[in-house]
């Protein structure tokens, strides 16, 4: 049970995001939600959260921009009083082959998936040291452990975090301070929607499990993590990619 705990969930508004904020909620957990778009979806994904009888609330913020993000995380440290589970799930997609990629899609994919996370976990990470717990998950990919044609922005930044996560791990276990990574496979989800049913039907196919995951799946991972349940697991990556990279 997360009663009492405060988890930070970026992108928690759709998606994969939405799922983990969810199942933290389920399980008493109050919910501070990062993303760029209010407007009426994200209120309703809000309210949801409401629902589950926990408080919930939206912060528009761009993790890109690091002034933003520490002005946000002071909101949400004055509203909350402390954080104890920081899950980094933000990202975005600009795929294409390595001559095709413009500076805007490298650098886009990096500072959102990348910096952006190191950006939000700078932020906390001193409240976190000062409660001598938390629990940090960050949102990778199996593209950042196996690579993937067009992926190549997208590949770099999902490893870099892979290596972040480890960075944190060792600097910060000795405060009581845990980091891992989740790399998820094929998700249904909108950044996946894009592809094209062949696409899709490849990547299926070649599934040991036959199906592709659902964000529940990968929240159910971060609900692991985020517990003591996996109190002495640090700088672990787990993948969720129905065998994907076996
Ligand atoms: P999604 O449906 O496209 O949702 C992305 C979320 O990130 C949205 O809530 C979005 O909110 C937020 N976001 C994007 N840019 C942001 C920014 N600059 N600042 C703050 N928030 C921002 O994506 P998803 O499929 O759920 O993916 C979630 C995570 O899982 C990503 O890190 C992705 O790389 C990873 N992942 C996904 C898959 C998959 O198959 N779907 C596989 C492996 C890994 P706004 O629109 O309001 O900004």
């Amino acid at each position: 049970m997360l009663r009492q705990k405060t988890a930070v969930v970026t992108g928690g508004t759709r998606g994969i995001g939405f799922a983990i904020a969810k199942k933290l909620a389920s399980q008493g957990a109050n919910i501070a939600v990062i993303a760029t778009r209010g407007g009426e979806a994200a209120e309703r994904a809000t309210e949801t959260l409401r629902q589950t009888g926990v408080t919930a609330k939206l912060y528009l913020c761009d993790i890109r921009d690091s002034a933003a993000v520490d002005e946000t995380a002071a909101a949400i440290l004055q509203d909350f009083g402390a954080v104890d589970i920081l899950v980094n799930n933000a990202g975005i997609t600009r795929d294409n082959v390595l001559p095709g990629l413009s500076t805007a899609d490298i650098d886009d994919v990096i500072d959102v998936d990348l910096k952006g996370a190191i950006f939000v976990t700078k932020a906390f990470v001193r409240s976190m040291m000062r409660k001598r717990s938390g629990s940090i998950i960050n949102i990778s990919s199996v593209v950042g452990l196996m690579g993937n044609r067009g992926q190549a922005n997208y590949a770099a930044a999902k490893a870099g975090l892979i290596g972040f996560t480890k960075t944190v791990a060792k600097e910060y276990g000795g405060r009581g301070i845990r980091c891992n990574a989740v790399a998820p496979g094929y998700i249904a989800t909108e950044m996946t929607a894009a592809l094209g049913d062949e696409q899709r039907e490849m990547l299926v196919k070649n599934l040991p499990l036959g199906r592709p995951g659902e964000p529940e799946d990968v929240a159910d991972a971060v609900l692991f993590l985020a517990g003591d349940g996996s109190h002495y697991i640090t700088g672990e990556v787990i993948k969720v990619d129905g065998g994907m990279y076996v």
